[in-house]
């Protein structure tokens, strides 16, 4: 038999399912936090049991994390890549003020990715790192992992790693802030400052070896940070009428808010929070800052802070017209904000 061509990667001993299934119980079990809330029975069972709290609503929400498309694996550390993974789907529940009760994640690895340093064994592999970023977040918000699924990547080589996750949270019932609840004379509102994740990104691909042992604080693209705290009190006090998280960038976000909310908006580009890093535009369009993008009515104050995270209105809702869907005044100047930012299809 020929020998395989030098680019094709085979590893000698990669972990059978069983025993990544058990590294991961393993893992999981280190960072399982002590709340279960609603899940009754989790990972080892066909299914996992979800017992819902009587008055309550369950949010559910599904995300993708595909390498070349969501990380590439030279720029992102596999911790990162685990972080982010979880914190997509926490932001989607934050946008929701829900509170997070049970994560499920399904991941497809190429072997190379199960192999340990050692060879075999499942210490210092990808997938090891992976699950260490992906349950200390898990930890930090009390999220169980109840269950998944493993398989091995198709195709030739090594193949491509893909993730998929689905979140289920709780909200009390009726109380889920929607994207369509916005009227027109609301104001306009986002927490933190916008633009860090673009402006980190550009700087990850200039030289990703500077990013090797980033650590969580302070990174905006490799490490954010999903606004539960801020949805969960936004919800609670009643204060925003409609909400979304910023996934896609201020431009496209917003445009979602307006279509669901058959609404027009201005905003005022001296109000928007721009990250210390980047620039305008990148707070504009470029996309995953998580934060909450959300609307208050007139008749409330915008607080300055929400769940340990600054408030900053930066414009108000109006009835849809003739005129562009989203205007924005710089220098006393309107122009028309197009919806510029993340888009799979474009
Ligand atoms: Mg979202």
């Amino acid at each position: 038999m020929p020998a395989p061509p030098k680019s094709i990667r085979i590893p000698a001993n990669p972990l059978t399912e069983r025993a990544l299934i058990a590294a991961i119980r393993t893992q999981v079990k280190k960072g399982m936090p002590v709340r279960q809330g609603i899940l009754a029975v989790g990972i080892g069972d066909d299914c996992a049991v979800l017992r819902p709290r009587p008055k309550e609503d369950l949010v559910v929400t599904t995300d993708f994390s595909l390498e070349d498309v969501h990380f590439r694996r030279d720029w992102h550390p596999p911790q990162s890549v685990g972080h982010r993974c979880l914190a997509r789907g926490l932001s989607d529940l934050a946008a929701m003020g829900a509170r997070p009760e049970a994560a499920f994640l399904s991941m497809a690895l190429p072997p190379a990715l199960t192999m340990g340093k050692a060879g075999g064994k499942a210490g210092g592999s990808w997938v090891e790192g992976f699950l260490e970023g992906f349950m200390r977040l898990a930890e930090r918000f009390e999220v169980p992992l109840g269950g998944g699924d493993t398989a091995r990547s198709p195709g030739a080589k090594d193949g491509l790693a893909s993730m998929d996750i689905v979140l289920i949270g709780s909200v009390p019932r009726d109380r889920a802030m929607l994207r369509s609840g916005a009227r027109a004379g609301d104001i306009l509102c986002v927490t933190g400052a916008l633009g860090g994740s673009a402006a980190e990104l550009e700087a990850l691909e200039r030289r990703p070896a500077a990013f090797r042992t980033a650590a969580n604080a302070g990174h905006p693209h490799l490490y954010p940070e999903p606004r539960l705290e801020a949805g969960r009190k936004l919800m609670r006090r009643g204060l925003a009428t409609a909400a979304i998280d910023l996934s896609d960038g201020l431009s496209t976000d917003l445009s979602h808010l307006c279509d669901e909310s058959g609404l027009a908006a201005e905003i005022q580009a001296e109000s928007v929070p721009v990250d210390a890093r980047a620039t305008l535009q990148q707070a504009l369009h470029g996309g995953e800052d998580y934060e909450l993008l959300f609307t208050i009515s007139r008749k409330h104050k915008v607080p300055k802070h929400i769940g340990g995270v600054e408030v900053h209105p930066i414009g108000r809702m109006k009835k849809a017209g003739k005129g562009p869907q989203v205007e924005i005044s710089e220098n006393g100047e309107r122009t028309s904000l197009v919806a510029a930012g993340w888009d799979h299809f474009r």
